[in-house]
């Protein structure tokens, strides 16, 4: 089954009460499908009982007769309801294949969907793009992953889509075919999810898939060429952080440079590097991924660059939170893998790094031999701090390292005092952990803004 005419009069069952598959139950019911919604907490279900949705809490398989189940992004594939479906020979798909159906029938014509996805970076790239395609005059909207399901957007009727997607929703979407797509990086992450690497990368390889549009390539990533190669795109650019070559984007004399979409084989210059934000080389390749994206709707290259300037970077991703005596502390705590951590340090000459919690079983070797020399020491908290201490023992062992026996409220303020302690004029303590959050904090946001305030306690000041 596939396709927004044969929803009319369906059984379907919806896994997932949260935003996506609240959202998808209410198309469906508009669509004039029956729709069951299922989901472990009873609260959630609460907020669906409206007239014409059934709720059903922990269905482990299918009701007799169901036609069709829309998942949330976060559902396992071997959750019981799906391992269930699957022997049935019932059709699983996500919240995003159900938007690009209903996008199909539109009665103005679908929109331009501009897909992102990659292991670190699908946020900043998103914004970037949304802001670049709003500045050029378009009805443009950034969805998906973060913030607005893109179900939702296509609903609003906007024109062109920035589409951030994670492997979760690109593993439930078959019929994908964008306008363009890029995989930014792929690196180990989420393996429990997806059961190995290849699957992980398989996944969002995806984007590459349909054939009938732009895949805009990370030269300087080896997944993300690998993917393209196997996809099979009507046009590929790539981008790379260094000199493009004719039909790629890149940097040449401080500023990004398209000689790709332009008409001169010299190279139309996009905007200088100094109006990234944050600074630093893996925003310089969002920036590129983003104009790349927005050039294959024609984005003018004066729009790329305001669209830079006014692009405002989510919270807890290289933003400075204070000064003290020369030393800058900046919070990176969206950094919860050692990919995304390796990107944040290397955007720095000298930091004392914070760093620990969860590591979801990653290897911090590769990190830590590839930015050691960048580090003038380092704060270690949370449950795996012991293992980068180990590593950094291996690889630096003359590096200073503080480790704060952590789980009391006021572990921050001991490693932030560590830090400064440790640092001199010039330096920037960086958090940037490398590992998840939750064995000390709601989320990455709340250690963040933990991080802040005990960076504002030690300064005195309000933060920035
Ligand atoms: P995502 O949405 O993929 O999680 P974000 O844009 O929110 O990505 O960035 C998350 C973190 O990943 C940032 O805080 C930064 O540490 C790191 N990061 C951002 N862009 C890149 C990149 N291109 N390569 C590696 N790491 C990156």
């Amino acid at each position: 089954m596939g396709g927004a005419d044969r929803l009319a009069g369906a059984r379907v069952v919806v896994a997932g009460a949260r935003v996506a598959g609240s959202s998808a139950a209410r198309v469906l019911l508009e669509r004039g499908a029956s729709v069951t919604v299922t989901d472990s907490s009873p609260e959630l279900l609460d907020t669906l009982r409206v007239s014409g949705i059934a709720v059903a809490p922990d269905l482990t398989a299918p009701p007799e007769g169901t036609d069709l189940i829309v998942t949330s992004p976060g559902w396992r594939p071997d959750v019981p309801l799906l391992l269930a479906a699957r022997r049935a020979g019932i059709d699983v798909v996500g919240d995003v294949e159900l938007a690009w159906w209903l996008d199909q029938v539109r009665p103005d014509g679908p929109a331009d969907w501009l897909v992102v996805t990659g292991t670190n970076g699908k946020t900043t790239t998103v914004g970037m793009l949304e802001s670049m395609l709003r500045t050029a005059g378009l009805d443009a909207m950034a969805c998906g992953n973060v913030g607005l399901p893109v179900l939702d957007a296509v609903r609003a009727g906007h024109s062109v889509l920035a589409v951030e997607l994670s492997s979760f929703q690109l593993h439930w979407s078959s019929s994908l075919a964008p306008r363009a797509a890029a995989v930014l990086n792929v690196s180990a992450d989420h393996l429990d999810w997806h059961g190995s690497m290849t699957a992980y990368a398989a996944a969002k390889g995806t984007v590459y898939a349909a054939g009938t549009g732009t895949a805009v390539i990370n030269a300087d990533d080896e997944w993300s060429v690998r993917l393209a190669e196997s996809g099979a795109a009507h046009r590929s650019v790539e981008f790379t952080l260094g000199p493009p070559e004719p039909g790629m984007l890149g940097v040449a004399r401080d500023s990004l440079v398209d000689r790709a979409f332009g008409p001169d084989s010299a190279g139309v210059v996009l905007a200088p590097i100094v109006d990234v934000a944050p600074p630093g080389p893996h925003n310089v390749s969002n920036a590129l991924a983003a104009a790349a994206l927005a050039r294959s709707v024609g984005v003018p290259a004066m729009a790329v660059d305001a669209g830079l300037r006014s692009f405002t970077p989510g919270g807890h991703r290289s933003i400075p939170v204070g000064e003290h005596r020369g030393v800058r502390y900046v919070d990176d705590s969206k950094a919860t893998n050692p990919h995304a951590a390796r990107a944040a340090l290397l955007a720095h000459q000298r930091v004392i790094w914070v760093a620990g919690g969860l590591l979801k079983g990653a290897d911090v070797d590769e990190l830590v031999a590839g930015t050691v020399d960048r580090m003038a020491g380092a704060v270690l908290l949370g449950a795996d701090r012991a293992v980068i201490a180990d590593a950094l023992a291996r690889h630096a062992p003359d590096l200073p390292v503080r480790v704060v026996d952590s789980g009391h409220d006021g572990a921050m303020k001991e490693v932030v005092a560590a830090a400064a302690d440790l640092a001199r004029a010039g330096d920037v303590v960086l958090l940037a952990p490398a590992a998840a959050s939750m064995d000390m904090f709601t989320d990455y946001a709340q250690r963040g803004r933990s991080f802040a305030a005990a960076v504002v306690a030690l300064t005195g000041e309000p933060g920035r």
